[in-house]
């Protein structure tokens, strides 16, 4: 099992060298922007779709950009493809649903013309018919600008085909979270992200290969915590050194996750054996629920307040974790607009919650260590 978290530990840490390694086999890539961009289009396409969260760093020429209250994820995003980072990348593709993500998009224009934006809008009222027609022509046109980046013409079988690899991906994703969450002692916190952040760079088809070995060996050995403390994550990254080597050296383990860059990037598969994979991606898209950046419950009007706490201390409950941990990314107005309300609710349900401010420009949050060693010696 070591052997094959080593894998995903090398693809997570060096994204570029997927990429070298991608390019040298003759292929090309598009950077996919936050968030639920589709990659099947990308990769039915025949490009490598390859994920542009930012990174821990810090924003030098990106602030000239921006203001500085705006997240660290949007200005890092920017500093890497000014850095030249992103050279290589065909196109980066995005649909801006919050106002840093907007201010990006207009920027990523004027700051890097060389690398195109290909943009699309996801409807709020995604599961009323009218949103779903909307996304579904939507990923239409989005498509036909991707099969232009490499001469293909859409052709209906080859993304068939991809819907069926990427929900094969996402399957041993939601087994690989469930087998963790129950083996605190095999898979540390760290291990656990670097597992799920591979599935942003690395050939889908390879990927899922060694998860799938993975999550065999990981099946064959017994289930225990061994003396660590299960917690739930939520927010909006978990990939941050110092916070996880904290959650690593202070003996906690993730038990289950509400994070966009993990478990609500693939909670939903797409129908498959269709005649429109657009319109099942659409669907797919309108099945999301629970995600603070996703304002309508499905309904016109329909945003329901209370599922995502109602969903966190249920997720505690079901994985057995001892507290919840949401990781408050800075400057993000729609989870810091939610997070105060869904840690009163987390513990108004008997469930000890942390809110734990996280920025990527900042290698070493000074207060995340006395929280997180508050939070243990509480549980303890
Ligand atoms: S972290 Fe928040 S503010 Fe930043 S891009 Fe994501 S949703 Fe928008």
């Amino acid at each position: 099992m070591q052997d094959e978290l080593r894998w995903f530990e090398a693809a997570a840490a060096s994204p570029s060298a997927c990429l070298k390694q991608w390019q040298a086999q003759g292929g090309q890539a598009v950077g996919c922007l936050p968030y639920y961009v589709p990659e099947e289009l990308i990769w039915s396409a025949g490009l490598l779709p390859v994920r542009l969260w930012g990174a821990s760093t810090t924003a030098r020429r990106a602030g000239g950009w921006f203001p500085p209250y705006v997240c660290s994820l949007v200005q890092t995003d920017l500093e890497l493809a000014l850095a030249g980072v992103y050279q290589g990348l065909r196109a980066a593709v995005g649909a801006p649903v919050c106002d840093s993500l907007r201010c990006l998009s207009q920027n990523w224009r004027a700051a890097v013309p060389e690398l195109p934006l290909l943009t699309y809008s996801q409807p709020q009222n995604r599961a009323t018919d009218y949103g779903k027609a909307f996304l579904a022509g939507e990923y239409r046109r989005l498509w036909g600008q991707l099969c232009a980046l490499t001469d293909h013409a859409p052709e209906e079988a080859r993304l068939q085909e991809a819907i069926g690899l990427y929900n094969r991906s996402r399957a041993q994703r939601r087994r690989f979270t469930a087998l963790a969450g129950r083996r605190g002692r095999w898979v540390t916190a760290s291990e656990r992200c670097a597992v799920l952040k591979a599935a942003g760079f690395a050939d889908p088809r390879e990927y899922t290969a060694h998860l799938t070995a993975l999550n065999d060996r990981l099946e064959a050995l017994p289930a225990g915590d061994g003396g660590r403390i299960p917690v739930v994550t939520s927010g909006i990254l978990c990939d941050h050194p110092r916070i996880l080597a904290l959650l690593d050296e202070l003996g906690f383990f993730v038990a289950a996750d509400d994070v966009a860059a993990e478990s609500r990037s693939f909670a939903v598969d797409a129908p498959e054996y269709g005649a429109d994979g657009c319109a099942a991606l659409a669907e797919q898209f309108a099945a999301l629920d629970r995600d603070p950046l996703l304002w309508s419950g499905g309904t016109p009007g329909g945003f329901r307040p209370g599922d995502r706490e109602a969903h966190l201390a249920s997720l505690a409950r079901r994985s057995g974790a001892k507290a919840v941990v949401i990781l408050a990314q800075q400057f993000c107005d729609p989870e810091e607009l939610l997070s105060p309300g869904a840690k009163a609710a987390v513990e108004a349900a008997g469930i000890p919650c942390l809110l734990l401010p996280v920025d990527q420009q900042v290698a070493d949050p000074g207060q995340a260590a006395t929280l997180l060693e508050t939070l243990r010696d509480l549980l303890e």
